[in-house]
């Protein structure tokens, strides 16, 4: 059993139940990294708890007007 995962990107609906096709990447637990994703996705760390979990639709990942991915894995800014 998957649990449904939803896209945290503002504007974005993608959840895995209405888009069952899409990739969706867990933001990581880690501080540092956690921030960067958070920047990227134009949210800010504050409107999340430390610990919930989030995740991001593929499309965000190399389009979009603030959100670049890296082919080493990781995000540049
Ligand atoms: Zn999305």
């Amino acid at each position: 059993m998957v649990n449904r995962r939803y896209c945290a990107v503002p504007g974005c609906r993608s959840s895995s139940k209405r888009s069952p096709f899409k990739a969706f990447f867990s933001v990581p637990l880690e501080i540092e990294e956690r921030k960067k994703w958070l920047q990227a996705m134009c949210r800010s760390p504050s409107d999340f708890s430390d610990k919930s979990h989030l995740d991001i639709c593929e499309d965000h990942f190399n389009v979009g007007t603030c959100f670049l991915y890296s082919h080493n894995g990781g995000f540049e800014f």
